[in-house]
């Protein structure tokens, strides 16, 4: 349930406990009948959506996208803590010069919103530890001029390939033009690996896909090697690398949401700009097709074995 109590200094709300400077601050513009998206809102959202989002990333290190002034002002990529951090985000130590910042609950996802942080980029590591992987993601981007239909091909190639590995392959929208396909992989001592050999699966797994099909996939970086074709980006998956978190809102027009979808879903027809912060109370009333992401976490070991490495 949401809580917005004015407090005694007028113009501010409070939400799950943090104070908002600027509430009615402008985050994204209104779009046709669709009203503008202040920072209350935002902070409303995260409210009601924490269930959602802290499973996946909650006592993770996660960048932040700020834009303060909102998607027409400028924006940043917040990755290391920064002074003055709300005390309601978890500070991490990764051996780096500075400590990343984490939520671990509802407040922290509400003090992301309260600095104006509209997007939520989490490492892909076990909670609590930054060192050990606990998904794979295959991030596809399309060329330019490639069809949504396209994409939702591309998506149906890797999960089927990542099935014949033994893995349970899970898919979102991003907000944006691609699809990511995720897998999450257990993380016990008998089962856990590390950053390097979860980086060379996703390498050897796209370069077959790529392989197979050259025609309709790259894996190269360059965008001019794209022609047509989708990239293939498995460089989300190394130590410090991030992948925008499920239900994580856009700082880009239309205020689109990263969405987890079921398998069912990913058809022609789809519309990933159906997903956004103007329509997400509905979207919360759905089941969650991601709640047995946790539980469908595969042994990554003899995957890796299966692609000779
Ligand atoms: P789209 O579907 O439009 O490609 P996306 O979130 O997949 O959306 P990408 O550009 O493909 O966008 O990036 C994949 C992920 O890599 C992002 O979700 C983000 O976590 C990370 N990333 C992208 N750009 C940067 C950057 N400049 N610095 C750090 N991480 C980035
Ligand atoms: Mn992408
Ligand atoms: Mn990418």
């Amino acid at each position: 349930t949401t809580t917005v109590r004015p407090t005694s200094k007028p113009g501010k709300v409070t939400v799950a406990g943090v104070t908002l400077s600027s509430p009615d601050k402008v985050l994204w513009p209104a779009v046709g009948d669709r009203p503008a998206i202040t920072k209350a809102d935002l902070a409303r959202y995260y409210e009601a959506a924490a269930e959602r989002i802290l499973p996946h990333v909650a006592d993770r290190p996660t960048s932040i996208i700020r834009a303060p002034e909102g998607i027409g002002g400028e924006m940043f990529f917040q990755r290391h803590a920064m002074s003055g951090s709300n005390p309601r985000l978890k500070l991490i130590d990764v051996k780096a010069r500075t400590p990343y910042v984490a939520a671990v609950d509802v407040g922290g996802l509400v003090a992301i919103g309260q600095s104006g942080g509209l997007e939520l980029h989490p490492w892909g590591c076990k909670p609590g530890d930054p060192e050990t992987p606990e998904q794979i993601t295959f991030d596809l981007d399309p060329d330019e001029g490639l069809d949504f239909a396209d994409v939702i091909a591309a998506a149906k190639v890797v999960k089927a390939r990542l099935e014949g590995l033994g893995l349970t392959p899970f898919v979102k929208t991003t907000g944006g033009k691609g699809l990511h396909v995720v897998a999450p992989i257990k993380t016990d001592a008998r089962s856990r690996v590390t950053w390097d050999q979860n980086k060379a699966f996703a390498k050897a797994v796209s370069e077959a896909i790529r392989v197979d099909a050259p025609d309709r996939f790259t894996t190269t970086l360059a965008k001019k090697a794209r022609g047509g074709k989708i990239f293939i980006d498995y460089l989300r998956n190394g130590r410090m690398a991030t992948a925008v978190a499920p239900w994580s809102p856009r700082a880009r027009p239309g205020a689109g949401i990263a969405f987890p979808l079921s398998w069912d879903q990913v058809k022609p027809g789809l519309d990933p700009a159906a997903f956004n912060l103007w329509t997400y109370p509905a979207l919360l009333k759905k089941s969650d097709p991601w709640a047995d992401f946790r539980a469908s976490a595969a042994n990554l070991r003899p995957a890796l074995k299966k692609m000779g490495l």
